[in-house]
């Protein structure tokens, strides 16, 4: 092995739970320990650690990604009532994902990794298509109320030092359920140049949708915010590089989604973000392909997989089975980490290193090594089924 890759400044490890634990060690083991002289500021996010450091190890995470501005995270459990039992916990923590998002305030971005050998469930998309997800507010932080007898129910606002407002939400005869939720201009301003930012970085056309026909104030507000920030920060910017912004009703947004050929943003709101980034990832294959990558307003980025820990996997590799967990988005997340470390401290070797890799993972692929959940849906001959680690050292052997 000639000269390892050195860098300039670190980038900041948040490692995680479970399968996803065991599968970051192996990457960095056989994937980039032996090319890079690998600096990070580690923070173990696993639950044990969470649990012992109430939680604070998460803050201190996002705090370093504010200073270093890339950081690279493997999943994490988010506790519920039975993790809280299995794992003995002092409190039920909140989800790491939405602390860390709450510290860099930021818009969450989803896009698949496309392979030849599978082929999208909509014929037509030739490109992969990038949800943007706006992370804060709306239904994901509402009061809700349910209603067991007739009374009115209104919305109060009192303004500082004013007189208080009213809106009639509705008289209910009998019993019902009202929702109460939120957002503001501040969040949804850099949710606007997040996106508007990201469009400009990967050169590809933005979609923005909402439904401002029904809600003319709420939706509204998202539509005139953006379109504000548009003309007096970006309109130049997108002219000169060629490409778009174009908004639409999420219904209409739909329909042309499905009809297009891919290669484009579609910025969503909160829960919009959510149902269609699965369903995009669904159409485009397996949720293990999909990558993530949260940009704050600031400038940071915080790289992951879109899914999960892998539980199931990894109850069966504690019963000392090996299994066919796919580890696409996690090498992607570290190969999205490290070409961001490159192109911001000026190092193309790491730039040029993240490229390679990414082009053997997926060379390995299209060669017809793959794992279980991909052999199931690839359409080539001579495919073959392989375990994770395997599959990570045929990449290797094409890096
Ligand atoms: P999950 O870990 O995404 O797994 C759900 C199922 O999807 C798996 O059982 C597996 O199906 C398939 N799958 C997902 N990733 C795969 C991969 N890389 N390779 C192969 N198959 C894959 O979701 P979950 O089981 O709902 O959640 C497990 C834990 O992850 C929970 O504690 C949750 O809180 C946490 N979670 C964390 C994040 C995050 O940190 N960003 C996101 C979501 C969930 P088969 O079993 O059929 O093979
Ligand atoms: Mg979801």
């Amino acid at each position: 092995m000639g000269n390892k890759i050195t860098m300039v400044n670190p980038i900041v490890e948040m490692d995680g739970d479970e399968m996803t634990r065991i599968i970051w060690e192996k990457i960095k083991e056989i994937l980039i320990h032996p090319y890079i002289d690998l600096k990070t500021e580690y923070y173990d996010l696993g639950l044990r650690k969470r649990d012992e450091t109430e939680d604070k190890i998460t803050e201190e995470s996002a705090f370093a990604t504010k200073k270093y501005k890339v950081a690279v995270k493997c999943a994490t459990i988010t506790p519920n009532a039975q993790r809280v039992e299995e794992y003995g916990l002092k409190k039920m923590w909140r989800s790491p994902n939405g602390t860390i998002r709450a510290i860099l305030d930021g818009t969450v971005l989803r896009a698949p990794i496309p392979v030849s050998v599978v082929k999208p469930s909509v014929r037509t998309w030739e490109k992969p298509i990038a949800v943007a997800r706006h992370a804060y507010g709306d239904v994901y932080s509402a009061a809700e109320m349910q209603i067991e007898k007739p009374g009115r129910v209104e919305l109060l606002y009192t303004p500082e030092g004013g007189e208080p407002i009213r809106e009639l939400v509705h008289d209910f005869k009998g019993s019902g359920v009202v929702l109460g939720m939120h957002n503001t201009s501040d969040s949804i301003s850099s949710f606007a140049r997040s996106c508007f930012n990201y469009a400009l970085s990967t050169k590809q056309d933005l979609w923005f949708s909402t439904k401002d026909t029904i809600l003319k104030k709420y939706d509204g507000s998202f539509k005139d915010i953006f379109e504000k920030i548009y003309n007096s920060e970006y309109k130049t910017k997108f002219l000169d590089a060629n490409i778009e912004y174009f908004y639409t009703l999420i219904d209409d947004a739909v329909a042309r989604v499905i009809r297009s050929s891919g290669g484009f943003i579609w910025a969503c709101k909160n829960y919009d973000g959510d149902v269609m980034s699965d369903m995009i990832a669904t159409a485009f294959g397996s949720l293990a392909m999909m990558t993530s990558v949260l940009v704050s307003p600031d400038g940071c980025f915080e790289y992951e997989a879109a899914h999960g820990t892998v539980t199931r996997h990894y109850y069966r590799y504690l019963k000392g089975e090996n299994t066919s967990t796919n580890p696409m988005a996690t090498i992607f997340a570290w190969t999205g980490a490290l070409r961001k470390r490159g192109e911001i401290d000026n190092t193309p070797d790491l730039a040029g290193f993240a490229d390679r890799l990414e082009r053997a993972s997926i060379k390995t692929i299209e060669d017809g090594i793959m794992t279980d959940d991909l052999y199931c849906l690839a359409e080539c001959p001579g495919k073959k089924s392989v375990f994770t680690e395997d599959f990570m050292r045929a990449i290797k052997d094409r890096l």
